[in-house]
């Protein structure tokens, strides 16, 4: 609002007074230019995949950003191991969009190893409603697989980033509100199909999918893995398959990374439907993965839930 006074005073008086505050207007103009070429590219770096997509659609197309992932593609954060060429991608970055809560533990001591005493810590958590652990006494985690959080977390980015930014501010809004729209949408499709669901109780191998599964009003009977990641004993198999009979369950939600064989005893043995979903944990990072990926586990759900329902009420 200020710069568009001292741009348009000039132009209304000729005056002494008036030349002077044109040349005034006509440095400082010159100095927004110079400061928007010469500006550093402020880095931003993120450790899981959903932040990369949130991150990278904030900024979107607007010159002089860099998004960075910390961890190699390929590694679940949950399997980390942190390595001395990772501590060096941290080492010049301006902020960084971290988890907070349990699924990037090992980033805090990176970053201290780094030497960034700079570095904007931007806790995406901080004001999401959180879930407790299908076991054990901790929260769940994965705030990052739900449609509601990743639009609220992506609005807490761009507050960051602006911040950083304020002459972006505008633009950083105006991209995570097309971003946010995109995922409403999904979101809402889905609730429209997942509305008709016969089947609303479920048993899932990881405990990743609390929060998408509340956001549709689908509950969780019961979680395969004693703990994140890892895989249940002989005598817990045993246990839940004894819990997907008692409890009548019929949709059991896998990982592409369980092993195949236990997976086949708990759909032997208890006669579940297996449907394989992803907490986007994997992989390249690009900006469309977190909504390609999220938009495959509502179509799953979906005919998990809806489509099954319907054909038997047909037949
Ligand atoms: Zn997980």
């Amino acid at each position: 609002m200020k710069n568009d006074k001292t741009v348009a005073q000039p132009f209304r008086a000729a005056s002494p007074a008036g030349l002077k505050a044109c040349a005034t207007g006509l440095l400082l103009l010159i100095a927004v230019f110079a400061s928007a070429q010469t500006r550093p590219t402020l880095k931003i770096g993120v450790t899981l995949h959903p932040y990369y997509s949130w991150t990278a659609n904030v900024v979107g197309t607007l010159p002089g950003y860099e998004v960075r992932s910390i961890l190699p593609g390929e590694v679940d954060a949950g399997d980390y191991q942190p390595r001395p060429e990772d501590i060096k991608k941290l080492m010049d970055l301006d902020a960084i969009v971290i988890n907070g809560i349990g699924h990037d533990d090992f980033i805090t001591p990176m970053i201290k190893a780094s030497g960034n005493k700079k570095i904007v810590i931007i806790r995406v958590n901080e004001s999401t409603p959180q879930i407790h652990a299908a076991h054990g006494s901790g929260v769940n985690s994965h705030t990052f697989i739900s449609f509601t959080n990743a639009v609220q977390q992506t609005y807490a980015i761009q507050k960051a980033i602006a911040a950083l930014r304020p002459s972006d501010a505008a633009a950083l809004q105006a991209n995570a509100a097309d971003y946010a729209r995109r995922l409403r949408l999904i979101k809402a499709r889905a609730a429209t199909a997942l509305a008709d669901a016969k089947i609303t109780r479920v048993v899932t191998v990881h405990d990743g999918y609390g929060y998408l599964l509340q956001e549709f009003g689908l509950e969780i009977a019961g979680v395969v893995q004693p703990q994140h990641g890892l895989t249940p004993s002989a005598g817990e198999l045993k246990d839940m398959v004894a819990l997907l009979k008692r409890e009548k369950i019929r949709v059991v939600f896998s990982e592409e990374t369980f092993p195949p064989a236990l997976l086949k005893v708990v759909q032997d043995e208890a006669g579940v439907q297996v449907y394989t979903i992803t907490h986007i944990a994997s992989g390249a990072y690009t900006p469309d993965k977190f909504e390609k990926e999220m938009q495959r586990n509502v179509d799953t759900m979906i005919r998990a839930l809806v489509t099954p329902a319907i054909s038997n009420k047909a037949a």
